[in-house]
């Protein structure tokens, strides 16, 4: 508490209060907001450190809201999971991105095609219908499960018993890849990696921002490549985000990192720009 001036203690931080206002005001407009479509998703490419190809994207949700504009998932994911909203949030989410999927696929026609990486919150991996509301949306789009990968972080599973990753085995089976995201930042066993049902680690933007500097700490660079060797003889790709200058990029491609994802490249943005980058890369 601050001192207010005399002997009045202000026991309130007025700034605290506003924000526990807007948490408040944000949580009880959320279900109204995905009513009215106030949510919309921007993509951001990952592409192939090795020859600079787009692969993909993450979709990456935002909300539009009438009055505070513009709000960013860490400002609203958290009440979504608090409330149970992330459920129908989270397929409105996987539906339109498995749809702007199959609009990439039908621009390229017989090239590769582009992937589509989607966030899954823990609430919707203890959710019942993951699986069926999964086949039904990659179905309904004419999408292939190979099409898609699930992220998943490495917290939500430190610890998850059979139970949890129940489901995540029958999306593998089918040929969902699962990406284990901000890997590196919890304390999961290295070990426990194999009984997980993963291929592809996200290697923490923490870990990217450490290649900052020239020469890149040595110990970060040992751990790398440590983490990179470990996942390749797991027969796990290695995706880097975060990447925001070429020099993080040649280095991580020097430690055998497979995929990489930042501003360096794009901006999350529209689909029409993933468009214009797939374009401009399959031309030359
Ligand atoms: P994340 O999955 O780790 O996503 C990467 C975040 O890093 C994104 O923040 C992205 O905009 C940001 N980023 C990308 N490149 C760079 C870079 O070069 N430098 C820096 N400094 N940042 C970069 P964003 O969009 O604010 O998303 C934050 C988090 O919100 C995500 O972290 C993810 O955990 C969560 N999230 C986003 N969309 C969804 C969703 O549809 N469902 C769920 N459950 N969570 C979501
Ligand atoms: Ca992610
Ligand atoms: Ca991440
Ligand atoms: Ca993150």
């Amino acid at each position: 508490a601050k001192s207010a001036g005399g002997n009045r203690f202000e026991l309130a931080d007025p700034e605290a209060d506003a924000r526990a206002i807007t948490r408040h005001g944000l949580t009880t407009a959320l279900p109204a907001a995905l009513e009215r479509g106030e949510f919309f998703i921007e993509y951001q490419p990952l592409v192939h450190l090795g020859d600079g190809s787009v692969r993909g994207a993450e979709a990456l949700v935002r909300w539009l809201h009438p009055q505070h504009g513009v709000l960013g998932p860490d400002r609203f994911i958290p009440l979504a999971e608090h409330t149970g909203l992330i459920v129908p949030l989270g397929r409105w989410v996987l539906e339109q991105s498995v749809r702007q999927a199959r609009d990439w696929c039908e621009r390229y026609g017989d090239g590769a095609p582009l992937r589509i990486n989607v966030n899954l919150s823990p609430c919707q991996l203890t959710h019942p219908g993951l699986v069926q509301d999964t086949v039904d949306i990659l179905e309904r789009a004419g999408v292939t499960p190979q099409a898609l990968c699930l992220e998943v972080t490495e917290s939500a599973l430190i610890g998850a018993d059979d139970d949890l990753l129940k489901p995540l085995r029958r999306l593998a089976e089918m040929g969902v890849d699962i990406a284990l995201d901000d890997f590196g930042t919890g304390y999961s066993n290295l070990a426990n990696l194999r009984r997980l049902p993963v291929s592809v680690l996200k290697l923490d933007r923490s870990f990217t921002q450490s290649m900052q500097q020239f020469p890149a700490d040595p110990v970060d660079l040992k751990i790398v490549e440590g983490i990179v060797s470990l996942a390749h003889s797991l027969d796990l790709a290695v995706t880097v985000e975060g990447v925001e200058t070429g020099a993080q990029a040649e280095q991580l491609r020097i430690l055998g990192c497979d995929t990489a994802q930042g501003w360096y490249y794009a901006r999350p943005g529209p689909p029409e720009r993933l468009h214009q980058l797939a374009l401009v890369d399959a031309t030359g």
